[in-house]
């Protein structure tokens, strides 16, 4: 059994350091922020539960299940039933059911044409099934050729894409298709398709992370700096405080977004290094309306918006579906905020942000919403950007030969853009330092 250093307090860190813990390992968790759980926390406004980052789970997400149920939270994870989605197209909201063929049939959203085209899609998925596994999607290296608007557009043509993937995969990923891969999108079409069942925990997703930090020792507030490996261990630099600190332990796991990675840790391999440096997130913007009432044009739990429609949003969420989130009631729901107004607005203020959000949805079938307050969380990093080009270089990474001593790495990039990936990222990172101490 030895000492161990996670850095960063995030679903990934957490994860890892309650398997080591539970496996008799001395963990400690140092997490740059007031309180753990990273992109996985909620937190209170007023009676609104708001989530900082993951909005649903899944019940695909056996992982996640499993370690809820260790924890005893099991229970209090919710189906959200069969929520509807919609899309917007030409000034009218068109309701979607993924998991009914039929529907989707029936939705004038596409033209016949587009719908006969779109069988294509399960046929692609069923032919490449081999290399679409969610969780190790560096197996889908071989397929990592084209970015994911070329790619559907070749399979299911220009229509399909622009009226209904397009917007439901940006309205996911706050990102432009062009910006991803065709392989990641057959992954996660590939994970549409499974066990689909949208979830969250009663109250929030935050419950998670919350029993998992509980557990163990978690020093918030500290800023890790530097983190150098040995042979015989690893030194830990961090400030907390306006003081600077350092711990030595026999190994770390560095479980922070990818690209914060190389700043970090100056010793790593040339091939680690090349690997952390080319590693990409997204910066996006999400805003809360808190209303005192749930507005009754949106009985559909996301909505999706096209390029063409001009607005400023990829999407929304109405959270007020979720238990136990709202006052009886009230109403809450969350848009994402396109690239460009991201980046037009970095700087503006939180009422800029939510008054512009609200006037774009007077242009749309939802109406004019009166929120009582308005909440904005701008991310950077957001989401991990599997573009062209990654997978290839995450299975080099998997499998290379020259690692760090007493070391491991856990976060989203190495899995997907899920808390079921990065928790599976966290859970592998234990299994590594376990075997290196153990040798
Ligand atoms: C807006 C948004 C919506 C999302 N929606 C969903 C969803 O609905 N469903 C889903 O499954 N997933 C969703 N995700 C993705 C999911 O939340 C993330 O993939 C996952 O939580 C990432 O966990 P992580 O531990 O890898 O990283 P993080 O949670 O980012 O953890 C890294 C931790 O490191 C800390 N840190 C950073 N620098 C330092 C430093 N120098 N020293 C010490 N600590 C440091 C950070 O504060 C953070 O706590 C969403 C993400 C976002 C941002």
């Amino acid at each position: 059994m030895g000492s161990v250093v996670v850095v960063g307090g995030g679903v990934a860190g957490l994860t890892c350091a309650w398997r080591l813990s539970r496996a008799g390992h001395d963990v400690e968790v140092l997490e740059r922020e007031a309180a753990p759980g990273g992109r996985m926390r909620s937190e209170d406004h007023g009676g609104y539960r708001i989530e900082r980052g993951a909005q649903f789970l899944t019940r695909g997400y056996h992982n996640l299940h499993a370690i809820a149920d260790a924890l005893g939270i099991g229970g209090s994870i919710r189906s959200l039933g069969r929520p509807r989605d919609a899309v917007l197209r030409d000034g009218r909201l068109h309701e979607l059911d993924f998991h009914a063929a039929g529907h989707m049939l029936q939705s004038r959203l596409l033209s016949g044409r587009a719908k006969g085209r779109l069988l294509r899609l399960p046929i692609e998925l069923l032919r490449q099934r081999k290399y679409l596994d969610p969780l190790h999607p560096e197996r889908a290296a071989c397929l990592d050729r084209e970015n994911l608007a070329d790619g559907l557009r070749r399979l299911v043509g220009d229509e399909a894409v622009e009226y209904l993937l397009a917007p439901v995969f940006s309205s996911r990923f706050a990102t432009e298709p062009e910006e991803l891969s065709l392989a990641f999108g057959l992954i996660v079409l590939r994970m549409l398709a499974g066990d689909f069942q949208l979830e969250a925990f009663e109250g929030g997703n935050g419950a998670l992370t919350r029993a998992l930090a509980e557990t163990l020792r978690v020093r918030c507030g500290c800023r890790v700096t530097s983190v150098e490996t040995e042979t015989d261990g690893a030194r830990v630099r961090y400030e907390k405080g306006g003081r600077s600190g350092s711990v030595f332990a026999d190994a770390v796991v560095v479980a922070l977004p990818g690209s914060l990675v190389a700043a970090v840790c100056p010793k790593l391999t040339p091939e680690e290094r090349g690997f952390f440096e080319a590693v990409r997130y997204n910066r996006g913007t999400i805003v809360h309306l808190l209303l005192d009432r749930r507005p009754t044009t949106l009985p559909y739990y996301g909505v999706a918006f096209l390029r063409r429609e001009g607005l400023d949003l990829y999407g929304l969420a109405v959270d007020h579906h979720k238990p136990g989130v709202v006052p009886h009631g009230a109403g809450l729901v969350n848009g994402v905020l396109n690239q460009a107004a991201t980046e037009r607005l970095w700087d503006a203020s939180d009422d800029e942000v939510g008054n512009l959000v609200v006037e774009n949805l007077t242009r749309t079938p939802v109406g004019r919403l009166a929120p009582v307050d308005c909440v904005v969380h701008r991310w950077d990093p957001m989401l991990p950007q599997f573009g062209v080009g990654y997978l290839p270089r995450l299975a080099r990474f998997s499998q290379r030969m020259n690692r760090s001593p007493r070391s491991a790495f856990a976060g989203d990039y190495l899995v997907g853009s899920t808390t079921e990936a990065a928790l599976t990222s966290g859970m592998r990172a234990a299994t590594e330092i376990a075997d290196q101490l153990r040798t």
